[in-house]
């Protein structure tokens, strides 16, 4: 083969290894395994003792990740603690901003050693668009291998890395963006505990955990007594400052367990694993402390202060009966306790 054919074959060997390189990093799961096969990736295929990935942190002062491939023989400088920008030679690269060839190490006063046969280095600033991510450094034990072509080789596969590193930060941030926006619609805006939507997905699954574990499953549903008039005698703002009161008292009470707004004036209590007894005994609790609270209420027949009625039901749930039927009986116990005078908690078996 002649001089050309070389240069052909050279250039051809490059652009494979380019194109294994992309796959690499539009595939694996997470970030870190993408990079790892990219450095693996390179170690098999060309003369180089060691490819790494040394990633920053936020503010692109310190180096706070490293992912590597080859042999290392000497210990590297530790990163649990991070390795500042103003060291070595990838700490040049950022500094500088712009790739960095060491023909011989041995003469470059920046160099860290991890390899004692590595002669030569080239690090390369991983960029995406404005952003410095961190520093492609690739080591050979060879003085001559970063002619230009290879050089443009890995600034081309530090743009790939800087690419995977943004889609993996962007489906991060995705997923939490998602998070809030998930948590969002499943909260009360007044309140801020669970809403109607919550409650309803949470009954389903308790219900069906509840067969499984042969346990039982217990709903309090308290409502606020005479809250109209409150509203008429104090106004809305009033109403809402105690509904909100009534929220954080039903969850300090009930601590652990799902509390969400149910209506208008109404707040359900989920107690897995709660027999009527027990979930009585809670709902008793959530009502002495609402009245000793004493939130004025100034027009109701029933005392001088907000009170609340509870009812409350249970039962075994099997996998042939819908959850509905608990939500009825809490329902049909609460219209008891308003009928039996307010201020009251009743417990029927569902
Ligand atoms: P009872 O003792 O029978 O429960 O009487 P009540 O007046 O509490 O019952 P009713 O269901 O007739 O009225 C509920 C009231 O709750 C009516 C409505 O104005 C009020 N309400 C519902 N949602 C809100 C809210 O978000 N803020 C305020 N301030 N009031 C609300
Ligand atoms: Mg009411
Ligand atoms: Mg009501």
């Amino acid at each position: 083969m002649g001089s050309e054919g070389a240069a052909q074959g050279h250039e051809a060997a490059l652009t494979a290894i380019l194109a294994q390189v992309s796959r690499e990093a539009l595939q694996g799961d997470g970030l870190d395994e993408v990079l790892q096969h990219i450095c693996d990736c390179l170690v098999r295929n060309l003369p180089v003792a060691i490819a790494s990935i040394i990633l920053l942190d936020e503010g692109g002062t310190t180096f706070v990740q490293e992912v590597w491939s080859g042999e290392l023989d000497l210990s590297p400088p530790a990163l649990a603690s991070g390795w500042p920008v103003t060291m070595g030679a990838a700490g040049r690269c950022v500094r500088m901003g712009t790739p960095q060839l060491i023909v011989d190490v041995d003469s470059d006063p920046d160099y860290v050693p991890g390899n004692a046969a590595v002669r030569s280095e080239y690090l390369v600033p991983i960029r995406h668009r404005d952003r410095l991510h961190g520093v492609l450094n690739i080591e050979s034990t060879r003085s001559d291998l970063f002619d230009g072509q290879v050089r443009d080789m890995f600034d081309a596969i530090a743009d790939q890395v800087a690419g995977a590193i943004h889609l993996a930060r962007l489906a991060a941030e995705l997923e939490e963006a998602n998070r809030k926006l998930e948590a969002l619609s499943m909260s009360d805006g007044l309140t801020g505990i669970g809403n109607r939507r919550l409650f309803d997905r949470q009954l389903a699954a308790e219900w069906k955990q509840m067969a499984r574990e042969r346990k039982p499953l217990a709903l309090l549903l308290v409502d606020a007594d005479h809250f109209k008039m409150l509203n008429d005698a104090c106004g809305h703002l009033y109403g809402d400052e105690c509904l909100r009161e009534l929220a954080r008292l039903c969850s300090r009470i009930a601590e652990g367990e799902l509390v969400a707004r149910f209506g208008g004036e109404e707040i359900m209590v989920m107690l897995p694993g709660r027999d009527l007894a027990q979930a009585r005994t809670i709902a008793e609790r959530i009502r002495l402390r609402i009245e000793d609270a004493s939130m004025a209420h100034p027009s109701s027949p029933v005392a001088g202060h907000l009170t609340v009625s509870i009812g409350v039901a249970a039962l075994w749930p099997d996998l042939d009966t819908e959850p509905a039927r608990l939500v009825a009986a809490a329902d049909r116990a609460l219209y008891a306790a308003k009928a039996g005078g307010r201020n009251q908690v009743v417990a029927v078996e569902g």
